[in-house]
């Protein structure tokens, strides 16, 4: 197998692929500790919350027209542990379309289908530095759509989903996205008629990758797959449960179905921690200390390898489109909750 990574205009990592050489997995290859104690959690959220909910900066994204259209005053967090133990305050069960989230699962469900160094080679895992819907991050390198977390990857992610016509593909993204979820997730038939009417600027993106030969398929067949799983109804509670499935090795922990394979979930959280919060994804990372995903909606997920997954959600955006209330909220819940993976102790 041909094991060269993306011919990217920018200097790489010469590694190789991690299929044909890598050594045995270690039997406790997952970072330590748990939770603290259900009080602990449930005391420190509804810390959070009151802490934040008055956080009025930012704007609604009206981008996409029916997205304007959400109450800037919600806010609701939702943290499920590995167990499957799982607390929430305010408007967690609050239904909103999925948007940018969904990239950090389809990649999930693409990586399980067709491999590691498959995927690698096509999209890429590298931060563009760009915002999320950039045309010019895909000119500066070489028609490469980069990394699965922006649009342009996130189009060529879903061009590779499984399947020999949309419909199906289309099954395939919302059956995977329902089993990290643990029910049954639908679509927001507004949102998707309101994006599919606005969406001019990823059909370009398809259309662009299509030119390079970075895109399979039709490009305007894809964009309507992936607008599909961006209207995908979700509220924080599914947020959570989809984000501690990918902190329980790829198990959901509410209905103990294997959804994707461990080295799956460590590969997407790689992936999240670069490039997750888009250009900000370098911030984040210092101040929080997890991989992350976020959404146009107004939804953030974080996850705590081994520990459990914490959602938020509130509308209210900066300017790189991630939702302003949930940055501070999770920065505040990884210190007191001590989730940082980079955190360590001198040995006794
Ligand atoms: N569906 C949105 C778009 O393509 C998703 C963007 C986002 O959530 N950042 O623009």
């Amino acid at each position: 197998m041909d094991t060269t990574p993306p011919d990217t205009t920018r200097p790489r990592l010469h590694v190789s692929g991690r299929d044909e050489d890598s050594p045995p997995a270690l039997a406790q290859a997952v970072s330590t500790g748990s939770l603290p104690n259900t009080e602990r959690v449930a005391g420190l959220m509804q810390d959070a919350l009151d802490r934040y909910r008055t956080l009025d900066d930012g704007a609604v994204a009206d981008y996409i027209p029916s997205l304007g259209t959400a109450d800037p005053a919600l806010f609701g967090l939702a943290i499920v542990a590995v167990t499957g133990d799982a607390h929430a305050v305010g408007d967690s069960d609050h239904l909103f379309s999925i948007q940018s989230i969904s990239k950090a699962f389809v990649f999930a469900l693409v990586c399980e289908a067709l491999g590691h160094d498959s995927v690698w080679r096509t999209i890429g895992v590298n931060n563009t530095g760009l915002p999320f819907n950039s045309v010019i991050a895909v000119e500066l390198n070489g028609g490469r759509p980069m990394n699965p977390m922006v649009n342009a990857g996130a189009l060529a992610t879903t061009a590779l989903v499984p399947g020999d016509s949309p419909s199906t593909r289309w099954a395939f993204v919302r059956d995977g996205l329902s089993a990290f979820a643990g029910r049954t997730l639908e679509m927001d038939p507004e949102v998707y008629a309101s994006e599919s009417a606005a969406n001019q600027r990823n059909q370009a993106i398809a259309r662009l990758l299509q030119s390079y030969g970075h895109l399979t398929g039709d490009p305007l067949e894809v964009t309507d797959v992936y607008t599909m799983q961006c209207s995908l109804l979700v509220s924080a509670d599914d947020l959570a449960v989809m984000a501690a499935t990918l902190a329980n090795g790829g198990v959901n922990p509410v209905t103990g179905r294997r959804v994707v394979s461990e080295e799956v979930c460590a590969d997407t959280l790689a992936v999240m921690a670069t490039t997750g919060l888009y250009e900000m994804s370098g911030e984040w990372l210092f101040e929080v200390g997890m991989p992350g995903k976020s959404g146009v909606s107004g939804g953030i997920i974080t996850i705590a390898p081994g520990k459990g997954g914490l959602a938020t959600f509130s509308p209210r955006l900066d300017g790189a489109g991630n939702s302003v209330r949930g940055q501070s909220a999770t920065r505040f819940l990884s210190k007191a909750l001590g989730l940082n993976l980079f955190a360590s102790r001198p040995v006794a």
